[in-house]
């Protein structure tokens, strides 16, 4: 094995978000290694909600959201969220799937679409194996960290030939999955509940198109008394996953053969099914867990190694890749030379409360699907059979069901949660107060100190561009109001004028609430670092050294 490496960064694990970690570091210039103990990509479906602020992220890395976004469902077809007897039986109700309708793109440039997990992975490799700063290597394991006071010894072992070796790096990034070694090794205790459901998910190709003709969507949650559980479309055409409940304690994986699981397929789908071919089947436990530490001394972790999210609002991996955006850049400043090690401790500050908040939502939303329960199955276990089907009959004789379907709606309309979040941290000057959430589907765009800049769309030449076009994803962004007189060489940030640069229907005043002379200070994962009056470079300075932690 060969593992001698210029690398700054190990990275351990090539799931979404260890990809992702390393196209980021790269694009700050700084050399990684991504390893993966496994020998190809993932084939199980698992994520398919790619959101708005994710598909941005790509975007800013160089893989093409546009593209992405055509290889994931069409909004007609993956748009909706329908509650069913089975596939083919009763519909009780359905909801939008998140924010897909062009409404969004005044949120946004890129609207969440439903691309399924191997193909974004996919994506992102195609995009790594073209980065000379990244070196990928497959079927090594990375088996302990040592850490010392300069670097971090790992012991990767190459599985193929069980030959080890050992390597040093300045940080690692543990992208190593909700079952996180590495967090163990480190006694991270994880808070929240570990196990709400357990499920065997069942994922199998065939074509049910015509089935879901004129009601199509991404997910179907099945309330059929003796199936339970959800179908989820990643393309109607051939991919879906049966999510099953079971009860491991009691039952075991080799009880549930191909013969079994067909016969489950067929009972959600509500008819025989001809052409059916099971690819796999495992069992997975549903948690809304947090990890008590992001950090420890030069290993963080990031990911599902670092939170693990109850899927229905598709905040699982997106959240991670979220957590590696905020992270590169701060160690690429630190790598660099360019900031203080203790900005380094402002990534559990800004991105824990994220994850915390995603679980708690998620956790009020699983509660209220007890209330849907209840209303189609009633509180009698030995009368569910006859209250279901005297439901299904004649459903608008029942309003609490349309209630509790209607009180569904923010499980699966989190925009806020998914673009919305802000930080307060040293790594922010002066940072704005973070308002509490009470509605999860309200964005509110916001310059404050903290947010994430609002997207705009930007005419020039009878073309609109986004804002984001403007802004450096490797460097501080420091936008200027048309008052402001020029700066000669501020600090290495780059320099983009409003009424220069780019002119917005809005005044400088409307968009951001400040004087013609005032700026924003954007740090390189778009969020509003400083907010600052009379712009002078001692100022920007000042913001600048503050975040960065110079002198700290
Ligand atoms: C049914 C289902 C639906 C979901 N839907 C969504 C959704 O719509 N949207 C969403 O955002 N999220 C969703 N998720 C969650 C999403 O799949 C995960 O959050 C995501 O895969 C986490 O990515 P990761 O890179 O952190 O970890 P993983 O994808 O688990 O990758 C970890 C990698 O680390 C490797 N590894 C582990 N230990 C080592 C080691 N010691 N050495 C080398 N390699 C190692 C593993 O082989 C693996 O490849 C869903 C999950 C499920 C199960």
């Amino acid at each position: 094995m060969n593992t001698e490496t210029k690398s700054k960064v190990l990275v351990v694990g090539a799931g979404p978000v260890g990809q992702m970690a390393t196209l980021l570091l790269a694009c700050h210039g700084i050399p990684s290694l991504l390893i993966d103990r496994r020998q190809t990509t993932l084939t199980a479906p698992k994520a398919h909600a790619v959101n708005a602020r994710t598909l941005e992220i790509c975007e800013s890395v160089g893989v093409n959201a546009s593209h992405l976004r055509e290889l994931g469902a069409a909004a007609n077809e993956g748009g909706e969220v329908r509650f069913v007897s089975t596939l083919t039986g009763t519909e009780f109700g359905c909801l939008p799937y998140e924010r897909q309708d062009d409404a969004a793109l005044n949120a946004t440039p890129f609207p969440l679409s439903n691309i399924p997990q191997p193909v974004f992975e996919e994506e992102l490799i195609a995009k790594i194996k073209q980065e000379p700063l990244i070196d990928f290597r497959r079927g090594l394991e990375c088996r302990t960290l040592q850490q010392t006071i300069e670097c971090v010894e790992a012991t990767l072992v190459e599985l193929e030939t069980d030959e080890s070796e050992s390597c040093s790096f300045d940080y690692v990034i543990a992208a190593d999955g909700a079952g996180s070694r590495i967090r163990q090794s480190l006694d991270i205790e994880m808070e929240g509940p570990e196990v709400l459901s357990s499920y065997l998910m069942i994922h199998f190709s065939a074509d049910l198109r015509q089935l879901t003709e004129g009601r199509r969507g991404v997910l179907y949650f099945l309330f059929e008394p003796e199936v339970n559980g959800a179908l989820i479309a990643y393309n109607h055409a051939k991919t879906w996953v049966l999510m099953h409940p079971w009860n491991p304690e009691e039952e075991k994986r080799e009880d549930y053969d191909d013969e079994t699981c067909l016969r489950l397929i067929e009972k959600a789908v509500g008819q025989a099914l001809p052409q059916t071919t099971i690819e796999n089947v495992s069992p997975w436990n549903m948690s809304a867990q947090v990890a008590q530490q992001y950090r420890q001394g030069r290993i963080f972790l990031a990911g599902d190694a670092a939170h693990r999210i109850p899927p229905a609002g598709g905040l699982g991996l997106n959240s991670g890749i979220g957590d590696v955006q905020n992270l590169a850049w701060k160690l690429a400043a630190v790598i660099r030379g360019e900031a203080g090690e203790s900005l380094l401790e402002s990534y559990e500050v800004e991105r824990q409360p994220v994850a915390k908040n995603n679980n708690e939502q998620s956790l009020n939303n699983a509660a209220k699907i007890f209330d849907l329960i209840i209303a189609l199955h009633g509180l009698e276990p030995e009368k569910t059979a006859e209250r279901f089907a005297a439901v299904s009959a004649n459903p608008e004789a029942y309003p609490e069901l349309a209630e509790a379907i209607e009180a569904q709606r923010p499980h699966f309309d989190s925009f806020d949660l998914q673009i919305g979040y802000r930080y307060s941290s040293s790594a922010i000057c002066e940072p704005a107060a973070i308002p509490e959430i009470t509605d999860v589907s309200n964005y509110q765009p916001s310059w404050d100190a903290g947010a994430h800049f609002p997207h705009r769309w930007i005419e020039v030449a009878d073309q609109a561009v986004p804002l984001q076009n403007w802004f450096a994803p490797n460097q501080f962004t420091l936008l200027e109001g048309p008052g402001v007189q020029q700066l000669e060489g501020c600090l290495g940030a780059a320099q983009v004028q409003f009424g220069k640069d780019f002119s917005d229907a809005l005044s400088w005043r409307e968009l951001t609430g400040l004087a013609d002379d005032g700026a924003v200070l954007i740090r390189p994962d778009g969020h509003i670092g400083a907010r600052l009056d009379s712009l002078t470079k001692e100022r920007a300075e000042a913001a600048l050294n503050q975040i960065l932690a110079r002198g700290a």
